[in-house]
């Protein structure tokens, strides 16, 4: 089994999804004692988080690069970053490590495509719905996106920020992103990819009728399919 190294904390209510998930992919593959190799480095997200919305992606691509090599020189066999949005300093990061880095978007572009999905609707942080590193992605590997319009792409991001990146999760706010949803519904999305890591904590399956993708998974599960191979 190859040890996966997660820069995580960005938040870490997410990262808690993602060693859960890991731990119970192995056990569910290997049975009986068996769990993941994991290294995780998580970071101080408001640090991060300040970089981000002063615009200074240059440090934030240096800061994660940093430890995505302190995770590779500690026995990591692949660097996952668990957040959407951090993807945008991908290349930056991949560029300090010979392991591969094991990119969310491209992971969920092969989940979609698997499913048939060419026309998807994209909730996440303003920068990963507005901004081509992410939506490229997508688009190089023929699927569509849409995102919500107006007013609901600075709701959307202000849940993930003062809410669900603090553990709160509100009703309202569901009830919000349901309405959200379903208007990327009538216009045309097929399916939804939930392209923030917290997302999950908010909308459930079985709050939509459409096919839901939920990148925390689909990430996880590219990363175990990498370390349980051979
Ligand atoms: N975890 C979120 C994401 O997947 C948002 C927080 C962040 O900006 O890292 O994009």
């Amino acid at each position: 089994m190859k040890t996966i190294g997660l820069i995580g904390g960005m938040s870490w209510e997410s990262t808690v999804t993602y060693y859960q998930l890991l731990n119970e992919g192995v056990k569910d593959a290997l049975g009986g004692l068996h769990s993941a190799k994991v290294l995780l480095y998580s970071v101080d997200f408001f640090e991060i988080e300040s970089l981000m919305s002063r615009g200074d992606w240059d440090k934030a691509a240096d800061l994660l690069g940093g430890v995505a090599a302190r995770l590779e020189n500690a026995g990591a066999d692949m660097i996952l970053i668990c957040t959407n949005t951090l993807h945008k300093v991908a290349p930056q990061v991949q560029s300090r490590i010979r392991v591969p880095l094991v990119h969310i978007a491209v992971a969920a572009a092969e989940a979609l495509t698997a499913q048939g999905i060419s026309r998807v609707g994209l909730l996440g942080t303003k920068y990963t719905m507005t901004q081509a590193f992410y939506r490229d992605k997508l688009v190089e590997r023929g699927i569509e996106v849409l995102i919500p319009e107006g007013d609901d792409i600075d709701l959307v991001n202000r849940v993930i920020f003062d809410e669900l990146c603090l553990g709160i999760v509100k009703e309202e706010s569901r009830t919000e992103y349901l309405r959200v949803i379903a208007d990327l519904q009538q216009r045309g999305a097929q399916g939804i990819l939930l392209g923030c890591t917290e997302l999950g904590l908010i909308v459930a399956r079985e709050d939509v009728s459409l096919p839901l993708f939920d990148t925390t998974e689909i990430h996880a599960k590219k990363a175990l399919a990498l370390a349980l191979t051979e």
